[in-house]
């Protein structure tokens, strides 16, 4: 059976928690490396990216996580997630792991827009338009060419897959809308259990 970590530091970890209790699928806090042993995927929940970091340090999880990464451990970002998991960060001042090649700057949306829903197309479920949550969201301004863009808002990225690593600049465990949670879910099972 699956069993997802979520990264349970600060942020919006209760809101993926319902999502996949929700769809079946056990989960566990993240908090140190041991956590780690004998998960099959990993959430890395929207709040604040350089918070988030911080804990990372704390707990010793940089090298862990990012091995297991690259080792193709899936993983879902969202938000200030994908900005941990970015490769560039402009004005990048905190740790990150730097997994992901795409360049992303912060709080890129400006102070009117900082917070706004828009109507996403997903590529792998166009048949209706998905609620994409967006709080002081990251923008993907460039992204290296194995990276594939699952949804693009004003011309830009705003859901991408590299590997089994998928990342959203807006947050999808805010809505009732549960397709990014199952799509991700598509990936964890089409990888070979990893412990
Ligand atoms: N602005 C936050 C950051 O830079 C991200 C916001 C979010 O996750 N909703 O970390």
């Amino acid at each position: 059976m699956v069993e997802v970590g979520i990264l349970g530091f600060q942020g919006s970890v209760e809101e993926h928690e319902r999502i996949f209790q929700r769809l079946g699928v056990k989960t566990r806090r993240i908090r140190y490396a041991r956590d780690l042993e004998g998960v099959n995927a990993i959430v890395f929940p929207g709040g604040e990216s350089t918070t988030i970091g911080i804990f990372l340090q704390n707990g010793d999880l940089v090298q862990p996580l990012r091995e297991a990464l690259i080792q193709g451990m899936p993983a879902l970002a969202t938000c200030a997630g994908t900005i941990l998991l970015a490769q560039e960060i402009e004005g990048k001042h905190f740790t990150s792991l730097g997994v992901l090649p795409i360049r992303v700057r912060r709080n890129a949306y400006g102070r009117q827009r900082e917070s706004f829903v828009a109507p996403l197309t997903l590529a792998f479920d166009p048949s209706r338009p998905f609620p994409g949550v967006f709080i002081r969201a990251p923008r993907i301004e460039t992204a290296g060419p194995e990276v594939y863009f699952l949804s693009s808002f004003d011309g830009q990225p705003v859901m991408v897959q590299y590997g089994a690593i998928l990342g959203c600049t807006f947050h999808p465990e805010l809505t009732e809308d549960t397709r990014v949670h199952e799509y991700f879910l598509g990936v964890v099972s089409s990888r070979k259990p990893r412990v």
